[in-house]
């Protein structure tokens, strides 16, 4: 299921060179964007990025001040909300707390005049979906944070949108509750075959739970991609900065090759090789990136001759259970060096930290972009 690989693939929803102004701030700034039928897709970003006014451009609650949005090739201009084949869920899910689980869910139905048979059948498939069967009686208030989360997520779903568009749909959930309801919103999308948008600010809950994920920065999009695209292949400093751990280091190009590059980097006194080329000239100052897992640390003595290799001495050890987090210091810079399952390591001494040639990304040091 790969569509937007399919260059024949018609897209469900179309954002074309959409600008929406506050004023004089853009908050979207013309951005096009392709989303699949059956996708379940993401828009992360950190505070303010604007994705959030996109996909209430998407839903008709706000107005783009220039460009097109399509949803299964209607032009949605000047439809209103209700009218739209979409239909959002709210982070405060906006029950009415007077009625009861099972009156939520047929509400919207009982608006758009459906037979009572009909929205009964509805209804009882929704709970049964959401596994809220035993709740059908109960008012919000006498249920938990997560079962709330349900029948919101049944109620936006009981009137068969095309879309369902979540804004952080378990911003108010416990980690753990948060996790389990990922995956039940997963199952839910595979279910129904539908196609979901979310909006998240969380990069794991977009890895988790999107088949592809657009990263915003500043109304713009930074990266569209899978997210193991998007985690082993970021396009930008601010996407592998973004997404996941990364060890930022600088580092001078001292000679370039056919089939890899060497760089000296600007703490310490050791050099590294790439099988990456670059763009880059000689002399330029280049930031590169290492994921952390992708390090070792050793105990010994970091020997001048080896490249790849740098000393650092560790000065905290998170444990996490499951993995280690190593803060290290090389020359004047703390890096957050790695995660490891396990290492015997002595503090505040020098040790070798150590990487394979072939994972390193090299990014311009003013723009930032990934030098091929
Ligand atoms: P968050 O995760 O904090 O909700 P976001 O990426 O969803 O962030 P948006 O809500 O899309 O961000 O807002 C983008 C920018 O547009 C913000 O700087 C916000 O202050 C501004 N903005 C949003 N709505 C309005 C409005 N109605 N009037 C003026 N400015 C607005």
């Amino acid at each position: 299921f790969v569509p937007w690989e399919d260059p024949e693939q018609k897209p469900f929803i179309e954002f074309r060179n959409v600008t929406k102004k506050f004023g004089d701030f853009i908050a979207v700034n013309n951005l096009s964007l392709k989303i699949y039928k059956r996708e379940f897709f993401a828009l992360l970003g950190g505070s303010g990025c604007g994705k959030t006014t996109l996909m209430r451009m998407l839903a008709g609650f706000e107005t783009p001040t220039s460009g097109e949005i399509f949803l299964d090739g209607q032009d949605l201009s000047g439809i209103p909300p209700f009218r739209r084949p979409s239909n959002m869920m709210f982070q405060s899910y906006a029950l009415f707390p007077h009625m009861s689980v099972e009156k939520n869910i047929a509400f919207g139905l009982e608006q758009d005049n459906l037979s009572k048979t009909e929205i009964d059948d509805r209804v009882a498939e929704m709970l049964r979906l959401t596994k809220l069967e035993q709740f059908a009686k109960r008012k919000p208030h006498q249920l938990s944070g997560g079962q709330r989360q349900r029948v919101a997520l049944a109620r936006s779903l009981a009137k068969r949108p095309k879309v369902l568009l979540l804004d952080e749909p378990l911003g108010a959930l416990d980690r753990k509750l948060r996790e389990e309801t990922q995956f039940e919103l997963m199952a839910l999308q595979e279910d129904l075959k539908m196609t979901f948008l979310i909006v998240t600010h969380d990069q794991e809950e977009a890895m988790t739970v999107a088949d592809r994920i657009a990263v915003m920065d500043r109304g713009e999009l930074v990266q569209v991609a899978t997210p193991s695209e998007i985690y082993e292949a970021p396009n930008s400093k601010f996407v592998a900065d973004f997404i996941g751990d990364v060890n930022l280091i600088e580092a001078k190009v001292l000679e370039k090759g056919d089939n890899g590059t060497r760089m000296q980097a600007a703490v310490g006194d050791f050099a590294i090789d790439t099988e990456q080329t670059t763009s880059a000239s000689v002399g330029d100052t280049v930031w590169y990136a290492i994921r952390p897992e992708k390090m070792r640390i050793s105990q010994g003595q970091p020997e001048d001759s080896v490249t790849n290799q740098i000393g650092g001495i560790v000065w905290d050890i998170a444990y996490l259970g499951d993995v280690s987090i190593f803060h290290a210091k090389v020359g004047e810079d703390d890096h957050d060096i790695l995660r490891a399952t396990k290492a015997n390591i002595s503090r505040m001494v020098e040790n070798p930290i150590t990487w394979d040639e072939n994972v390193i990304l090299t990014f311009d040091r003013d723009a930032g972009v990934i030098l091929t």
